[in-house]
């Protein structure tokens, strides 16, 4: 496991509000317990169990929305993920979360994800990298990066872009409210739009315009495809040409032939497909058969709190699960770069981080 943590990673599918550690659930739950809002012996239950079916994943993120309304709390939760995801040598990760409104306390889209972005300039312990480079932010970042190199004081560097997610519950107009805010967040590291939410809800028509819009503008798009059987959307995704993604848990025969054709990257999260039981198994996972056929894979997290796990330790299973050694998941992670929405640049930084770091794989 130790390997899998010092080795330098890329993560794509991580969900902000499914990544908070269990500690600061519990601190804010006991919290707003004592404050009355919630009782908390009731919740505790819910936060601590460890295998939850995909109906009780939802019914946890609709009580972790209720424990992270405030804008303080979502700055402290990113700056938390980031740190997490930091520490375990991860130097690019993509972050995603639903922009939600509220307006009993003040909250709009905008506010919630400047409370996000508060969070990634509030990270004091890594060099984070989220504002897409000018040549003069560049300067000054390789200047102040040279001298604290100068100075023995380097810090780790991870790269950040964030996905805003549209939830499946909301309306044709509230998911293009979500892409009007993608596009006037891109000078701070939008660079896509995600579908997500309990797969059993909505309808796919409802998001098109949406999707369409982020598309034509030069959003990159992410979708949650085929989580649960549903025949008719998994096809309606993939005639989309999105440029990845998620889970591809209920494919049948047909479905993987055109997802294969088109060549769609596949964002694979092993522990919470088993967790959630999209997937009986782990070592009949469809990861394996995507591995075999060199169809582009990036292994993700999902949601580390919820499902207890970290991308050391995904990267860890698919070894011992699979077979594959550290060198060749090495090169897994390597070629989940060019999967990245991140723009070419930023690809390569990333790649001579893995360049640096490939001596020490054996
Ligand atoms: P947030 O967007 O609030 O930062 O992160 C939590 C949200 O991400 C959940 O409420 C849900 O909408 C979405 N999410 C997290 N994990 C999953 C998953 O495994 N499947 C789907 N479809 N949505 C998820």
């Amino acid at each position: 496991m130790e390997s899998f943590r010092s080795m330098p990673k890329v993560e794509l599918h991580a969900h902000l509000n499914g990544s908070i550690r269990n500690s600061t659930i519990l601190e804010l739950a006991r919290d707003l317990g004592q404050k009355g809002v919630i009782d908390f012996l009731d919740v505790e239950h819910v936060i601590m169990k460890n295998d939850r079916s995909l109906v009780e994943v939802f019914k946890l993120f609709d009580l972790v929305h209720v424990i992270t309304t405030e804008h303080s709390t979502i700055t402290r939760i990113t700056k938390e993920v980031i740190e997490d995801f930091a520490s375990e040598n991860v130097v690019y990760l993509e972050l995603r979360t639903t922009p939600k409104k509220n307006d009993s306390i003040g909250m709009s889209k905008r506010s919630y994800m400047e409370a996000v972005i508060q969070g990634l300039r509030a990270v004091a312990s890594f060099d984070v990298h989220f504002v897409p480079q000018t040549k003069q932010v560049a300067s000054s970042f390789n200047s102040q990066f040279m001298e604290n190199s100068l100075n023995g004081s380097a810090k780790k560097k991870i790269y950040v872009r964030l996905l805003l997610s549209i939830d499946r519950r909301e309306t044709t107009i509230a998911a293009l409210e979500t892409v009007e805010l993608a596009l006037e967040m891109r000078d701070v590291g939008v660079v896509g739009v995600d579908l997500s939410g309990n797969p059993t809800v909505g309808e796919w028509d409802t998001f098109v315009p949406a999707l369409s819009f982020a598309r034509q503008k030069g959003l990159r798009v992410t979708l949650h495809c085929g989580e649960v059987p549903n025949r008719k959307e998994i096809q309606q995704m993939l005639d989309f040409v999105p440029e990845r993604i998620g889970h591809a848990c209920c494919f049948c025969e047909e479905d993987w032939r055109k997802l294969k054709a088109l060549n769609v990257p596949v964002e694979i999260c092993l522990t919470s497909n088993v967790m959630t039981q999209s997937v009986s198994s782990i070592d009949v996972h469809h990861f394996a058969d995507l591995y075999r056929a060199q169809h582009p894979v990036a292994l993700c997290t999902d949601d580390t709190g919820v499902f207890s796990t970290s991308l050391s330790q995904e990267y860890s299973l698919a070894s011992s699960t699979f077979g594959i050694d550290k060198a060749d998941i090495f090169d897994l992670a390597y070629k989940a770069i060019s999967q990245a929405f991140a723009d070419h640049k930023v690809k390569d930084e990333v790649r001579k981080i893995f360049s640096s770091a490939k001596g020490q794989v054996s």
